[in-house]
């Protein structure tokens, strides 16, 4: 036996899979952040679905929280015995959702999920519903088939949704030991809707809050005053130029594949048109690529600082306002990467690639401590939109990929 039983099983199994990720997204999963009572009753759910399936380790991870009824926030780890134990293949999926936003936006009950000419709709059946059924779905066809060739872990997992916390990092902090170097770590929670991309890297991100101080005078006598706004517009103009001109580094992986340095919130001065105002605030959003050291643009900026605070006769100040430097990224040749790869072309026809992204995603708590993950999935990317909602043939053919990553 090999893929094609695999896959026909998977076929015969989609009322079955549909029925499942109907009932799980009908249980709001929020967080107390988001005024919810935690994820423990979709958690009961899920977890009977995992323990069917007869897992040969299971572990509960579950992180305090006082707020919620329950007390904790409820994580899971399973591992199926495959015939290679030397690697161990993770899909991580989390449990909870984002509330469904404005009521009015949406043409039926968020949490009553329906099927319509072969999509489903709801809060959750996207982000990350539809993976974290297909990675239980896939466990259950190659067990009922022709087993599994390496061993398969599920990591279900809460608190994705508002930092992770209670989630992978606390998982991660507790049971680090579970997950080896060698591992395949995949996480299904971004991708497009062709499936071509992989994303293996994040650049880093820098934000900064520039202050230039004058003095405040009337203003029909700018002769007793120095301008904090003038100062300030060619701080900008002088920001820009000088970042855009020193980090001129490109990585194809990245869209854009340049470091960006985007002046972003202005902050309001002076309320009145007549007055000269004394201090100005703006912020820049720095999104730098990996490979750029990011003390070097931090330099570069208080280089401009310096030469506006000469040019103007004013004070200014550049400050961190938040900085997150990005972990190594997953190498492109890496094992779970070609695996990926190779399951997505044999599924869908299509050469999936290695991409970057601008921003962190959860895959970052493993990378920071030295595994490599991969982030894939085959989407509409309608998450957190109102009317989210995924293709069942997506979510078949999505629980293939993983199952022929699993043979
Ligand atoms: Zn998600």
């Amino acid at each position: 036996m090999g893929f094609p039983e695999v896959a026909a099983r998977i076929d015969q199994l989609e009322n079955e899979l549909v029925a499942f990720l109907v009932r799980i997204c009908s249980v709001p999963a929020l967080g107390p952040e988001n005024q919810g009572s935690g994820e423990m009753d979709k958690y009961r759910i899920v977890k009977d679905a995992v323990l069917a399936l007869a897992a040969d380790m299971v572990e509960e991870v579950h992180a305090p929280d006082p707020r919620v009824p329950d007390g904790v926030r409820p994580n899971l780890l399973a591992v199926f015995a495959g015939n290679d134990s030397s690697r161990t293949l993770w899909i991580l999926t989390h449990i909870d959702v984002v509330p469904p936003g404005e009521g009015a936006l949406w043409d039926d009950d968020p949490f009553s999920p329906h099927l319509e000419n072969g999509f489903l709709y709801g809060r959750g059946v996207e982000d990350n519903g539809q993976a974290l059924a297909a990675s239980i779905f896939a466990v259950k066809a190659v067990k009922e088939t022709c087993g599994l060739a390496r061993n398969v872990g599920l990591a279900l997992v809460s608190d994705e949704e508002s930092g992770s916390r209670y989630g992978l990092d606390y998982v991660l902090g507790k049971r680090l030991d579970l997950f080896r170097p060698d591992d395949l770590i995949l996480v299904p929670d971004a991708g497009n809707e062709n499936g071509d991309c992989i994303e293996i890297a994040e650049k880093h991100l820098l934000q900064v809050r520039c202050t230039v101080r004058g003095d405040q005078a009337h203003a029909s006598r700018p002769d007793k005053a120095r301008n904090s706004l003038r100062a300030a517009a060619h701080f900008i103009v002088e920001l820009d130029k000088a970042l855009a001109g020193r980090f001129t580094e490109e990585n194809p992986f990245f869209n854009p594949p340049v470091s960006t340095f985007e002046p972003t919130r202005k902050d309001a001065n002076v309320p009145n048109v007549n007055t000269i105002p004394g201090e100005d605030v703006f912020f820049f959003d720095c999104r730098v690529l990996p490979e750029v050291d990011l003390s070097n643009v931090l330099k570069e900026m208080q280089r401009v600082a310096r030469e506006i605070a000469a040019r103007f006769r004013v004070e200014t100040r550049v400050d961190v306002h938040m900085s997150f430097e990005a972990p190594d990224a997953t190498p492109p040749d890496s094992p779970v990467v070609v695996a990926l790869a190779q399951a997505v072309q044999e599924v869908y026809g299509v050469q999936a690639r290695p991409h970057g992204i601008g921003g962190q995603t959860v895959a970052a708590f493993f990378r920071k401590r030295g595994l490599r993950a991969a982030v894939w999935e085959k989407i509409l990317q309608t998450a957190h939109a109102p009317n989210e909602r995924i293709r069942v043939e997506d979510l078949i053919g999505n629980t293939k990929v993983f199952a022929r990553m699993m043979i």
